[in-house]
């Protein structure tokens, strides 16, 4: 059995990511031999953590963490919003799969935040119905950095932004899932959020401070519906 606390979990997506940065990544878990030990095995208390990420193509979840086959549960949207198919599919890694930690993955360059700021300013094309629903989860994130802009201490907005929208995404899950409030509450999983930057393939983790502000700003708001 893997040592599969939050703390030993988070360390070895650190050191994975540490080795993926140095150009020393060591691909562990990743042979066919992994997927044939994968076919007797449950992913039950093996994966360590579930990520909810940007689909991206320059954001690969298990190459930036120098991770295998059963090691990470990954949910991936445009922009790392939270819907009912998200909430459930993170319900399925923190519930069911059990990992220790669950990590909110955002991005420099996120093309779905500055679309959503191009909109917010009137300078976006004509976008489908189902890309505008995906923009109208990561709104409230840029109006929240929109509305501080004079104290952003020198990040862009866009960066900002994709800051605000991992809380928001957080937010919206845990306005949607009693299971993964009673699991942070309880402390049954461990929630992180982290910066990924695609231009040196760095991961700046982000005060976990925010988790339970998050959490305590839900708590009201569930309390005054
Ligand atoms: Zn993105």
């Amino acid at each position: 059995m893997r040592d599969r606390t939050p703390e030993s979990a988070l360390k070895a997506l650190q050191e994975g990511n540490q080795r993926f940065v140095a150009n020393e990544s060591g691909h562990p878990r990743s042979s066919y031999e992994q997927t044939i030990m994968a076919k007797a095995l449950d992913q039950t208390y093996h994966a360590i953590a579930t990520f909810v990420a940007c689909s991206d193509s320059r954001m690969p979840v298990e190459r930036i963490f120098d991770v295998g086959i059963m090691d990470a549960f990954v949910v991936r949207t445009a922009g790392n919003v939270i819907g009912v198919d998200q909430a459930g599919s993170i319900e399925y890694g923190v519930g069911v799969v059990a990992t220790p930690l669950l990590v909110f993955l955002g991005h420099t360059k996120c093309g779905a935040v500055q679309t959503t700021i191009d909109k917010l300013y009137g300078k976006a094309d004509e976008l489908t119905p189902s890309i505008n629903a995906i923009i109208a989860k990561i709104r409230p994130a840029v109006l929240n950095v929109l509305n501080r802009e004079e104290d952003l201490n020198g990040q862009s907005v866009l960066d900002a932004s994709v800051e605000q929208n991992i809380w928001q995404g957080l937010h919206d899950l845990f306005m949607k899932s009693k299971l993964v409030r009673d699991k942070y509450a309880n402390g049954g999983v461990k929630i992180i959020g982290g910066m990924y930057d695609v231009e040196t393939g760095v991961v700046r983790w982000l005060d976990e401070k925010n988790v339970s502000n998050v959490y305590a700003s839900v708590q009201l708001e569930l309390e005054n519906e």
